[in-house]
């Protein structure tokens, strides 16, 4: 059986301008090509985890604009549960406008509209599905009395909560003592626990500052060098997948889809992580957010390809 996992977070629709460099305040820069994806760290992970090979509920806000209307549509082609994605009345739907310049450069700004209205009591209406899930998956795009919400629910029911702490900001005790399993990155670490993250040691050091907050597990990603997972049982490195990357936009994001996935399944932690960093590392080789995240057959073939 597919493991049942729900998502909270954010959804939005990227707008990205690529151009040979920025523009300065004040110009106009022609010659830019541009694209448009889905995108939004909660319905990336949850898209990440409906082709990874769960059933996912989405909960989360858009507006009613065409934006939202398309937002829906696509959760709808992977199979998402969308009756907890609340159409707001009042606020747009999320967009983010990005520009990328040819050296890799970027500037993002983003207008959060409906997302920074998801409330507790959304969260709440969706405490059955949350109860009966393998696991919740939480960001911090959303307000986080919303994610406070989601994680309290799950404790009570004795649901594995999975934290990517993104975008980073402090977070209190209370809720870090909730978190099964927290997913930072180096920058993200950092802020959590002043600890700048370089080596394996530093990630160690870093990764003890957080299970002495009472996370349960950490599992710190480092790009393509993979991932660091410190626990009560183990304290390692799972190396990722050498590939050609191209867009690493939202490679956090199927990390993180692919590691409830994985879990929900009932594989040991590590060989969850490494399943998390296949499934990453085909994400970075494709552009966009929502369109880079591969299907469980992809995933199943590069872990056959590769022995480590
Ligand atoms: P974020 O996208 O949140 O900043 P990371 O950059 O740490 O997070 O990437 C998350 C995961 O994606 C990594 O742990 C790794 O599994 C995978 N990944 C990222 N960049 C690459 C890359 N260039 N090559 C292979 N895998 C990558």
């Amino acid at each position: 059986m597919k493991p049942h996992i729900v998502v909270i977070g954010s959804s939005n629709t990227d707008m990205i301008i690529q151009l040979d460099r920025l523009p300065r305040p004040g110009e106009t820069l022609l010659g830019g090509e541009f694209n448009m994806a889905a995108g939004g760290k909660g319905a990336n992970q949850a898209v990440a985890a409906a082709r990874a090979g769960a059933r996912v509920a989405l909960v989360a806000r858009v507006g009613r604009d065409v934006f939202g209307d398309q937002a829906i549509a696509g959760f709808k082609r992977d199979g998402l549960n969308t009756d907890f994605v609340v159409r707001d009345r009042t606020a747009p739907s999320g967009v983010a406008l990005i520009f990328v310049a040819r050296n890799g450069e970027n500037c993002i700004a983003v207008a959060g509209g409906a997302n920074t209205r998801l409330s507790p009591a959304d969260v709440r209406k969706a405490r059955t599905v949350i109860a009966k899930a393998s696991a919740v998956l939480l960001q911090l795009e959303t307000p986080l009395e919303s994610v406070q919400a989601a994680a309290e629910i799950a404790g009570r029911a004795g649901v594995r909560v999975i934290l990517n702490p993104a975008p980073a900001r402090p977070l209190p005790d209370a809720l870090l003592r909730r978190v099964a399993i927290l997913t930072p990155n180096e920058t993200e670490a950092e802020l959590l626990t002043s600890v700048r993250v370089t080596t394996e040691a530093t990630a160690a050091r870093a990764a003890d500052r957080l299970l002495g907050q009472g996370v349960g597990t950490v599992i710190l990603t480092l790009g393509p060098r993979g991932a660091f997972v410190a626990g009560p049982e183990v304290c390692r490195m799972v190396p990722g997948f050498k590939v050609k990357a191209v867009d690493t936009t939202a490679a956090g994001d199927v990390f993180n889809g692919a590691l409830a996935v994985a879990l929900g399944e009932g594989r040991p932690l590590l060989e969850a992580v490494r399943f998390a960093n296949a499934a990453a590392a085909i994400s970075v080789t494709r552009s966009g957010a929502q369109p880079s995240a591969p299907h469980r057959p992809e995933i199943e073939r590069l872990l056959r390809s590769r022995r480590f």
